[in-house]
């Protein structure tokens, strides 16, 4: 339970962390809060020789307003998600689901960033990501360039990212004003990852649902954005007909393992079930 050796460095500039990283190669790791990083060194799942920490670069951390968007920097912590006022109140959905990450003292150092960058199904912010439209800005040896959430995701730990990258912020639309939302989540107890989790966010004008989106949670290798199932709540009054078809669709694109959470039917059930929930509290919660 002791991580090997390694090499401890701390830039002070994005551009500093791009040189290093690509100086000292894929023996180097970015380091954010620790907490996904650190357990695998633990149990020697991961063994690098470089650790490049970057809670030294001050300009990573933040949350602003910039007209239709709020830009969140890589570095914030999932605390800072939960106690922000701009996001309680432009996009209360990220307090909501930080508030169901791990337990108080992980919040307190695991950052956004790292959750987002990390490449774990069982992280909670992807799935959510997705269903907001968010998009990754990335700095790396070639530059910069932006990822749509949408995209970023390829397999378990495989991301868009390659070696010497790092995402410096994200980028989310403001849901209309108004808009319905919840994240649903089934865990074992207080501190674990989902069993199975759905975020949904929706708008209704005159008793009809105008717009959805879903994500879902650790019930595949990568985040799942469930766009088919979002697309058969839109037009409807969201009757009992409508979500059962969302939640059949949501159901389908799922590809859980068996593990210690369940067996994986019974891990695509729970998905319908997540999306069900968070469909009814979205609807309780929409304005219109
Ligand atoms: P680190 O551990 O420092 O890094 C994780 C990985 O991402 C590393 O490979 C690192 O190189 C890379 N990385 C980090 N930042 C960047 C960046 N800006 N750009 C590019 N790559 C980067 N998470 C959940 O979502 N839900 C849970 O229920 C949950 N439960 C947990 C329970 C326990 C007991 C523990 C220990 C962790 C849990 N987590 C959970 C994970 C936690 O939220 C982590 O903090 C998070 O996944 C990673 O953020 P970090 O800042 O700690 O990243």
């Amino acid at each position: 339970m002791i991580p090997g050796t390694f090499d401890y460095h701390r830039p002070a500039t994005v551009e500093d962390a791009v040189a290093l990283l690509t100086k000292l190669g894929e023996d180097a790791n970015i380091l954010a809060g620790g907490h996904s990083l650190i357990p695998l060194m633990k149990t020697r799942l991961a063994s690098p020789e470089h650790l490049v920490d970057l809670s030294g670069i001050g300009n990573l951390k933040g949350i602003t307003v910039n007209g239709d968007e709020i830009v969140i920097g890589a570095m914030t912590t999932q605390f800072e998600l939960i106690t922000s006022d701009e996001l309680a109140r432009n996009i209360p959905i990220i307090a909501e689901t930080s508030r169901l990450i791990a337990d108080p003292q992980i919040r307190y150092k695991g950052t956004f960033g790292g959750n987002v960058a990390n490449g774990d199904p069982g992280n909670d912010m992807p799935a959510l990501m997705m269903c907001l439209g968010a998009t990754y800005s990335i700095s790396g040896p070639n530059g910069s360039r932006d990822v749509a959430a949408r995209e970023f995701y390829h397999g378990a730990y495989y991301t868009a990212l390659e070696h010497g990258d790092i995402v410096t912020a994200v980028r989310i639309p403001i849901p209309a004003a108004g808009h319905g939302y919840a994240y649903e989540k089934l865990k074992r107890k207080v501190g674990d990852y989902a069993t199975a989790a759905a975020a949904v966010v929706i708008t209704m004008v005159g008793g009809k649902c105008t717009s959805a989106s879903i994500g879902l949670t650790n019930v595949s290798e990568t985040p799942l954005w469930a766009s088919d199932a979002a697309s058969l709540l839109v037009g409807t009054s969201l009757d009992k007909a409508s979500v059962d078809a969302a939640v059949f669709a949501a159901e389908a694109i799922t590809n859980p393992a068996s593990d210690m959470r369940g067996p994986a039917e019974y891990r695509t059930k729970m998905a319908g079930v997540m999306v069900r929930r968070a469909t009814e509290r979205a609807q309780s919660r929409a304005k219109g």
